[in-house]
């Protein structure tokens, strides 16, 4: 039996693991459960799964709360969304416990402290990310296999085929449609900026200790194709699946071990798969998150930390989708860096951000 704390419960993939779980109640068990926000959400899961811990976040204050959660666990699953997930990433961490990652912002914002903590400890840090857990999965589970290069692959969003200069018209309920996979509304709208796949290419820098120079993203508008890694001799290796966050989901908790989830792929049904080069002029906030991540220290949690902040403003009606990129960069511009020495800098800096984010955003 495997006893699972898990961070963000209520959420897009909170919700899909609870799904794996109640599948699979011979293998697994809820040991916490923590919401966001969505209080009478934990409520039913906690009747339902009857955890020894249900709690939510807003409770949570200080480092021996969030400790208190992963005793008795065997895996921390942290799902919770944005640079609010950090702080739990790094109290499983001090508890020595398998880390199954679903929050990228752990490893964009904290990346040195969280690969620190798992290298000091020799954790178990599992990516939960589709693209990630492709790579692992190519690797043979491995996050220390010898590669040449590892290839992300990115559906493209559903701005891919607008022309440029009609994406100032776009609205959030466009940005929301997204083609191929259903997520929460963040990640959706950053997977329409493509901030989300800069993101990802830090998120595979620290799990996979890779440097940006071998690291690559290609638009492949069928998200069959999950990620791509090439070897010394030549060879690439792919994993193919429908785009479903299950599989990876229930990988990052049986690994080696593969259980039965989801429909098998129907190559014939699907006919042709299509890749072609990322479009980062038409989505700058690609190159900015890459940039961000290359200059590390604070500079990745000021990005975020502007993202956010735009992305709700976005999606609550209050600036147009390219001013997205435009407080992202005016943050960047302004905000000076430092190095990401601990946590409490990086929640100095995130605040910071968003400080200057909503105060940009409201002069508009
Ligand atoms: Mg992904």
């Amino acid at each position: 039996m495997v006893n699972i704390a898990l961070i963000g419960c209520t959420g897009n993939i909170g919700r899909q693991v609870c799904e794996v779980v109640r599948r699979h109640p011979e293998r697994f068990r809820f040991s916490a459960l923590v919401c966001g926000q969505d209080e009478s959400g934990l409520l039913s899961l906690a009747e339902e799964f009857r955890p020894k811990i249900a709690r939510c976040g807003k409770d949570l204050c200080g480092d021996g709360a969030k400790d208190a959660l992963f005793e008795d666990c065997d895996v921390a699953f942290i799902a919770a969304g944005g640079f609010a997930g950090l702080s739990y990433t790094l109290a499983a961490a001090r508890a020595g416990k398998k880390i199954a990652l679903a929050n990228k912002e752990s490893l964009v914002c904290g990346g040195e402290l969280v690969m620190r903590e798992v290298r000091k400890r020799g954790l178990d840090l599992v990516p939960v990310d589709s693209e990630h857990s492709a790579l692992f999965q190519c690797l043979n589970f491995s996050r220390n296999a010898p590669f040449e290069k590892l290839i992300l692959t990115a559906s493209g969003g559903p701005f891919l085929r607008y022309p440029e200069e009609q994406l100032g018209g776009v609205t959030a309920a466009d940005a929301l449609r997204h083609p191929t996979w259903n997520m929460g509304a963040k990640i959706t709208v950053d997977s329409a900026t493509l901030l989300n796949k800069g993101y990802e290419v830090i998120e595979a820098k620290w799990l996979y200790d890779a440097d940006f120079s071998r690291i690559e993203a290609v638009v492949h508008p069928e998200s069959i194709v999950h990620s791509l890694v090439c070897f010394a001799d030549g060879a690439v290796i792919a994993q193919l699946g429908y785009p479903d966050m299950k599989l990876p989901i229930q990988l990052a908790l049986t690994y080696p071990e593969r259980l039965p989830v989801g429909k098998p792929l129907d190559l014939a049904q699907i006919g042709a798969l299509h890749f072609e080069r990322l479009p980062a002029e038409k989505f700058p906030c690609f190159t900015l998150a890459v940039e961000a991540g290359k200059q590390g220290g604070t500079a990745p949690t000021l990005l975020n930390g502007a993202a956010e902040t735009a992305v709700r403003a976005f999606l609550g009606g209050r600036i147009t989708f390219p001013q997205i990129t435009e407080t992202v960069q005016e943050t960047l511009a302004h905000l000076p860096r430092g190095s990401a020495d601990c946590f409490e800098t990086l929640e100095e800096a995130d605040l910071r951000a968003r400080t200057f984010a909503s105060g940009y955003i409201n002069g508009k």
